[in-house]
């Protein structure tokens, strides 16, 4: 018998990777919508026999239900639409569980502590000057020389950051993360398949966990600065400025992509922003771009996206079967599926 306390949090978790609303999950178990609302906020405490009957609704571990949790926000959501709340809702429980495989895989001495430098911006009206100076302080503290990053979701795996793949199509966005303290989760879509942009998306992220961490999100000019943090991080001024072409200049360009593993959107915008290319040399490229059909699928493909790995080789090692009975096993399966492994 656990001598754990049932988490009301943990409830409404369940209940989001379920996507059931609390009226369904009140359906299911034979209660009123107002008694799982009040289980959910801590006004009344659910019995054992309601605690196994959630159980069963929501196919989780009881175990899993008595876990404690960390609380953060709701997340670095680039879309700030609101069209999927339950896919994006679900995303967000799933990111959740994530966090707890990091948790035990830390303790099982196989996952680091986060080490991401926190370096607020100024404000909503930061110069991009203060941004790249910041990036360009992560990439030293975390000694990558000069050069492209490697390989970014490995980098962050390093520093602590724990990562998923998941199909995010139905949730309306491209990536998100979730700034918990000790193990900040990103997690990134299995859709796109394109190495280049899953580069930019993890680099986004990290911007957001470096620039705002669990102090503000879900405003545009957040999702700005994310940008160009992450233009910067990738391709730092100093020494990307001179190679970038005045004129649109595809095998300059291509030739960049290959080198610095990022795509040809990026850096055009990049040479935009860096004053190499006049506002009207750039909209003529992304024209060409797009009659091409680019935009949607790029030339020189850099081929299979960064996966991550740190997570999936925990759970697939005997150190993690005592930690699988409190997990919901349909979300591992989720987690590791989406993956690849
Ligand atoms: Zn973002």
């Amino acid at each position: 018998m656990s001598t754990l306390a049932f988490e009301r949090t943990r409830l409404r978790v369940a209940r989001e990777l379920a996507r059931l609303s609390q009226a369904q999950l009140a359906a299911e178990v034979g209660l009123s919508p107002a008694a799982i609302s009040q289980f959910e906020s801590g006004a009344a405490r659910p019995s054992p026999e309601t605690i196994t009957a959630f159980s069963v609704a929501l196919t989780v571990p009881i175990g899993f239900l008595h876990q404690p949790i960390s609380e953060t926000h709701e997340g670095f959501f680039r879309s700030l639409r609101r069209t999927a709340v339950a896919d994006r809702r679900r995303a967000r429980a799933i990111a959740h569980v994530a966090h707890d495989v990091a948790g035990h895989a830390a303790a099982a001495g196989r996952f680091a502590l986060a080490d991401v430098p926190e370096m607020r911006t100024s404000g909503l009206s930061a110069a991009v000057d203060e941004i790249e100076k910041i990036a360009g302080l992560v990439r030293s503290q975390w000694g990558l020389g000069s050069g492209p990053v490697n390989n970014v979701v490995e980098l962050l795996e390093d520093h602590g950051v724990a990562i998923i793949r998941l199909p995010l199509d139905s949730a309306d966005v491209d990536a998100f993360s979730l700034p918990f303290p000790d193990h900040p989760v990103v997690v990134l879509s299995t859709d796109k398949n394109d190495r280049a942009r899953s580069r930019f998306d993890a680099a986004h992220e990290l911007a957001h966990l470096v620039l705002h961490g669990e102090q503000i999100w879900g405003i545009k000019e957040v999702e700005t600065q994310a940008h160009q943090f992450a233009a910067a991080f990738l391709m730092p001024a100093d020494e990307i400025r001179h190679h970038l072409p005045t004129k649109v200049d595809w095998p300059r360009l291509f030739e960049l992509k290959r080198y610095w593993q990022v795509s040809l959107a990026a850096l055009l915008m990049r040479a935009r922003t860096l004053g190499r290319m006049s506002e009207n040399t750039y909209l003529t490229a992304i024209k060409a771009a797009s009659a091409r059909g680019w935009r949607r699928i790029e030339p020189v493909p850099l081929g299979m996206p960064e996966q991550p790995r740190r997570l999936l080789d925990f759970l697939a090692s005997p150190a993690s079967h005592s930690v699988r009975s409190l997990l919901p096993h349909d979300t591992l399966a989720n987690i590791t599926v989406a993956t690849g492994v």
